[in-house]
């Protein structure tokens, strides 16, 4: 399973990017199909994170996100 990845962006924004949880700063990001969508400063249009390895410490923590169902973020994100 690749949940986090595979993730549909509008979905990311709802539920994980869709403000930095620092800043709490979101921007207009225009994805390709031309939705604009309120997002974190560092997400791209291809759902990415521009900072991801200095993300901040809660977006290493989603383990409450129900795209995930139950699996466990850290087997996602390092095995
Ligand atoms: S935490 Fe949830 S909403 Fe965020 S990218 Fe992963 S599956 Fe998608
Ligand atoms: S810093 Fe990266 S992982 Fe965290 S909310 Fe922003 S885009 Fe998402």
């Amino acid at each position: 399973m690749r949940a986090c990845i595979d993730c549909d962006i509008t979905f990311k924004v709802q539920y994980c990017c869709g403000s930095d949880p620092d800043t709490k700063k979101s921007v207009d990001l225009v994805l390709a199909d031309g939705l604009v969508v309120s997002a974190c400063p560092s997400l791209n249009r291809d759902g990415g994170c521009n900072q991801y390895g200095s993300r901040p410490d809660p977006c290493k923590e989603y383990i409450d996100c129900p795209n995930l169902e139950g699996v466990d973020l850290f087997d996602i994100l390092y095995a």
